[in-house]
C-alpha cells in the first residue's frame, strides 16, 4: 500500500493564509477539531447554537479555546478564515448559507484533522453496516498489533486523536455528511459497504446526490490507493459503469471469488449482510498486508456491536435479539434474512417516510406475530393488516415485550428490528437497546 500522500503542517503554519479557525457545533468531533486546532497555533472560536454538553465545555477551557453556546454571534463566525462545521449541521442552515455566500471555506473535521497527520487512512462508508465493519476492521488490525485508532461517527474524534496520541492508521467511519465536506483527504483504503435511499430530506430529495456524496469516498485516490465496494449493489454497479476511478478497484459479493479465509459458519457475525461485511473486512486487511491467520482468528472472535443483531438471552426456549440499530427498512430486511427460526417481529418507532413493502416477502416468510411498538402505528397497522398474522398494537415497551412473550413459541425468536428511528419513546436508539435488553433480561 501507498504511503499516505496528506500534507502533515507544523505548528502554527497556516495553509492557504488560515489564521482563524471557527468550529461549528461542540460535539465530540467540533471539540476535537478546536484543540488540535489550538495547537496548532490558530486563532480559535467554537460556537454552538446548542447547549454544549460539561465534559466538552471542560476540555475546551483546559485547552483556552474560546466557546459559546445557544447562539451563533455573526461577527464572531463570518470573519473565519475556515470553519470547521459538525456534520450534525445542515447545508441549508442559513449561517452556512452566509459563509457559503461569502466564499468562506467550509470543512468537515476529518478533512482538518487529515492534514496533520501521515497515518494510513482506512475509510467505510455506505447506508448500512458501517459500524460494524468499522468496528471489525479496526479490531483486525488490533489483533495484528498495529498502532490504530478509531474515529469517524464511531469513536474518539480523529482530531482529538491526531493532537494527543496519533497513529499509524486510522479506521474511521464516514457518513455521507462528513463526506460532503471533504475535499482534499484521500483514502488509503476506501470501503463502500452499499447505498439505499436514506437521509434524503439532506440531498434535496434526489438519490443521486446521496449516491454522489457516498462516491466521495474515493476522491483523491490514485492506483496505489484501494477502493472496496460491493459489486452486487445495484446502485454501486450502475454508478461504477457511469464513472472512472483511479484507484485499484476490489469488487466483492457473493458472485465474486470467496476472500473469507473461514467458512460463512465459522464467521462470529451471523448473517448473510455480515457475510458481506466480512469479505469487505478481510480484504481491507489483506491489503493493509495483514497476515491470513489474524485475519482468521479475528474473523472468528470477533464479539461484534451493541444493538446490531445482538443475543440477548434465551427465556423459555425463545431466543430475544436486540437490534434497536436497524432504524430503517433496509435493515430490518436483512435482520429478517438472517432469521433462521419462526420470529415474532417487534417494529415501529418514528417513521421516516419508510416504504414497508420491502420487507413484505420476509414478513410473510419469517413472521407470525408483529407487535407494533410505537406512538403512531396507524401506517403499520394499514400496511400489515391484511397480512393474516397475529397483529399486537402497543405505544410502549413493556406492553410490548409482554406481547411478544405471550406469542412466542419454544423454537422462536424475538427479533426488536424498528425500522423506525426512536425519538417518539427513546431518547435514541441506544437508549432502546438498553431498555429493551433489561427488560427481557428481566421476564
Ligand atoms: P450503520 O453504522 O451503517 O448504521 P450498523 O453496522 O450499525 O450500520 O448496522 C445497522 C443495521 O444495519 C444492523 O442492525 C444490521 O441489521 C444492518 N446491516 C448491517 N450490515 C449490513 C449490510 N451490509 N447491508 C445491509 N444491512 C446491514
Amino acid at each position: 500500500m501507498s504511503k499516505s500522500n496528506q500534507s502533515s503542517l507544523p505548528c502554527g503554519e497556516s495553509r492557504r493564509g488560515v489564521r482563524r479557525i471557527v468550529v461549528l457545533g461542540a460535539g465530540e468531533s467540533g471539540s476535537g477539531a478546536a484543540i488540535l486546532a489550538k495547537e496548532k497555533g490558530f486563532d480559535v472560536f467554537v460556537s454552538d447554537c446548542g447547549t454544549i454538553s460539561e465534559p466538552y465545555r471542560a476540555l475546551l477551557d483546559q485547552n483556552g479555546v474560546k466557546w459559546e453556546d445557544g447562539k451563533h454571534t455573526e461577527e464572531l463566525i463570518l470573519n473565519a478564515d475556515e470553519v470547521v462545521k459538525s456534520p450534525g449541521i445542515p447545508l441549508t442552515a442559513p449561517l452556512i448559507q452566509k459563509l457559503q455566500a461569502q466564499g468562506t471555506p467550509i470543512i468537515s473535521e476529518i478533512e482538518f484533522a487529515a492534514r496533520y497527520t501521515h497515518a494510513k487512512m482506512i475509510c467505510i462508508t455506505g447506508s448500512n453496516g458501517k459500524t460494524t465493519t468499522t468496528s471489525l476492521i479496526y479490531y483486525i488490525l488490533r489483533q495484528a498489533g498495529l498502532n490504530v485508532g478509531l474515529a469517524g461517527n464511531i469513536g474518539n474524534s480523529l482530531a482529538l486523536q491526531v493532537a494527543h496520541e496519533d497513529h499509524d492508521y486510522y479506521v474511521i467511519e464516514l457518513s455521507s455528511f462528513q463526506l460532503d465536506n471533504m475535499y482534499d483527504f484521500k483514502a488509503d483504503v476506501a470501503i463502500l459497504l452499499n447505498i439505499t435511499p436514506d437521509h434524503l430530506d439532506r440531498y434535496d430529495y434526489k438519490f443521486q446526490n446521496y449516491i454522489d456524496a457516498k462516491f466521495r469516498i474515493t476522491r483523491n485516490q490514485t492506483k496505489e490507493d484501494s477502493f472496496i465496494y460491493w459489486a452486487e449493489d445495484p446502485v454501486i454497479d450502475r454508478e461504477m459503469k457511469k464513472i472512472q476511478l483511479g484507484a485499484t478497484l476490489y469488487p466483492y459479493g457473493f458472485t465474486q471469488p470467496n476472500p473469507l479465509p473461514v467458512g460463512e459458519d465459522e464467521l462470529a457475525l451471523k448473517g448473510r449482510h455480515n457475510v458481506l461485511n466480512s469479505m469487505a473486512a478481510t480484504i481491507a486487511a489483506k491489503v493493509v498486508g495483514i497476515k491470513k491467520e489474524v485475519i482468521r482468528e479475528s474473523l472468528m472472535t470477533f464479539r461484534g456491536v451493541e444493538h446490531r443483531l445482538q443475543y440477548v438471552a434465551t427465556v423459555n426456549g425463545v431466543r430475544w435479539i436486540n437490534d434497536s440499530k436497524a432504524t430503517n427498512v433496509n435493515s430490518c430486511w436483512y435482520a429478517l434474512e438472517s432469521m433462521t427460526t419462526p420470529t415474532v417481529l417487534i417494529l415501529g418507532g418514528k417513521d421516516k417516510g419508510n416504504d414497508y413493502s420491502e420487507i413484505d416477502d420476509l414478513v410473510r416468510e419469517k413472521c407470525h406475530t408483529l407487535v407494533f411498538m410505537g406512538l403512531h402505528n396507524e401506517k403499520l397497522c394499514e400496511h400489515f393488516g391484511g397480512f393474516g398474522l397475529q397483529i399486537i398494537d402497543t405505544d410502549n415497551l413493556h406492553d410490548a415485550i409482554q406481547g411478544a412473550y405471550k406469542a412466542a413459541h419454544e423454537g422462536d425468536t424475538v427479533l426488536l428490528s424498528p425500522c423506525c428511528a426512536s425519538f417518539d419513546l427513546f431518547k435514541s436508539y441506544e437508549d432502546r437497546g438498553e431498555q429493551f435488553m433489561a427488560a427481557v433480561r428481566n421476564l
